[in-house]
């Protein structure tokens, strides 16, 4: 069993936000379930971050979390500092001048999204369609309706485990952060970045309601092919193929043939409105979830030869079984 960090942990920098000890995750994650953090750290605003980064002792690890819309927290829980940046500093988006937005990466996309239509700036609709906050679309580049994240990123800022300020700056909506070298939902943004600051452009103008229009499109069309309203994470694992593929081979298809629509292993489900989408049906620990979405795996490669890749972050310690 991983050892605990308890007595090493009275060591933590002194900070101005929240420091909560053997903190429950379960409530910040979509799923519902996972173990607690060793500590959660809710940060007041950048210094407080960076100052707790540059003093922490170097052995401890340091987890982020948004708003655990694409995770799986184990039911073992997070070693070490899960870091949230979420409130009002943190969720902060504003408009500039020209066609560019800055926000803080515990915006959610859906906010950043009205904001953008509110000033008439077109381009970042899509970005509606995504549950989860701008922190998370980063690291998952994040995209749906056939735009990702990079395509309207052009700034990004943040700070690495030893409090190290980095920033990268794309040219413009050609340039997309090479650094970063995005791909189909993927990052190699550093392992240990901690995003906290982004400038998004949009493509041109329009009228705000005719752009918060399309935004309450796009949302019912979205309610009606997928279990928003049920404890789950978005697609379980990534599409074989990228998009714009031809003949792109889909998740969703695959699980489907395998048989697997509505499986269950204890409270944990394949969704029978969405096959890609596993639930809580209730009482699901990680442990259920995870061992489904290996089933699934398992069932779709001997049925059909391929390797799904996990989408869904899996992070954290394993339960041990009772002696
Ligand atoms: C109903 C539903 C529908 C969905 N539809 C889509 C979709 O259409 N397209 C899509 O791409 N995704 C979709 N998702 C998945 C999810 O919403 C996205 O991946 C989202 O970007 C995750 O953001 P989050 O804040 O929830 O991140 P989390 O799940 O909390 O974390 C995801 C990853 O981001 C990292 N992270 C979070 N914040 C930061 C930060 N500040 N700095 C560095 N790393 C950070 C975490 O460490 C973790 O590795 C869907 C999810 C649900 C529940």
């Amino acid at each position: 069993m991983p050892e605990r960090l308890g007595p090493m942990m009275t060591t933590l920098p002194p900070v101005r936000g929240k420091l909560l000890k053997d903190a429950n995750l379960a409530p910040y994650t979509w799923f519902r379930v996972g173990g607690p953090a060793d500590w959660l750290f809710l940060p007041e605003d950048e210094a407080d971050l960076a100052g707790f980064l540059k003093t922490l002792d170097p052995a401890i690890p340091v987890t982020v979390l948004g708003v655990g819309s694409n995770v799986i927290v184990r039911d073992g829980g997070i070693e070490g500092v899960v870091i949230r940046l979420m409130g009002k500093y943190w969720g902060s988006v504003e408009a500039g001048d020209d066609l560019t937005l800055t926000a803080r990466p515990g915006a959610l996309d859906l906010s950043v999204a009205k904001t953008a239509a509110r000033h008439g700036i077109r381009g970042l609709e899509f970005l509606s369609g995504i549950p989860g906050s701008l922190g998370g679309a980063t690291r998952t580049n994040a995209g749906c309706y056939g735009q990702e994240l990079r395509d309207v990123l052009v700034g990004l800022e943040g700070y690495l485990r030893d409090g190290t300020h980095v920033a990268y700056r794309g040219p413009g909506r050609a340039g997309n952060l090479p650094e970063a070298q995005f791909s189909y939902r993927h990052s190699d943004l550093p392992n240990d970045l901690v995003v906290t600051k982004l400038t998004l452009e949009g493509s041109g103008t329009g009228a705000p309601d005719a752009i918060l229009a399309e935004i309450e499109a796009l949302q019912a069309r979205r309610a009606e092919t997928q279990p928003i309203k049920d404890k789950t994470s978005g697609s379980t694992f990534a599409n074989p193929d990228p998009p714009g593929t031809p003949n792109q081979r889909s998740a969703w298809k695959l699980i489907d043939a395998a048989g697997c629509r509505g499986l269950k292993v204890g409270g944990a489900q394949v969704s029978p409105k969405h096959c890609n989408f596993l639930i809580n049906t209730g009482d699901a620990t990680a442990a259920d979830l995870e061992a489904l979405g290996e089933l699934v795996r398992a069932q779709v490669w001997d049925s059909q030869g391929v390797k799904l890749r996990w989408e869904v972050r899996r992070i954290g310690r394993i339960k041990p079984p009772l002696p």
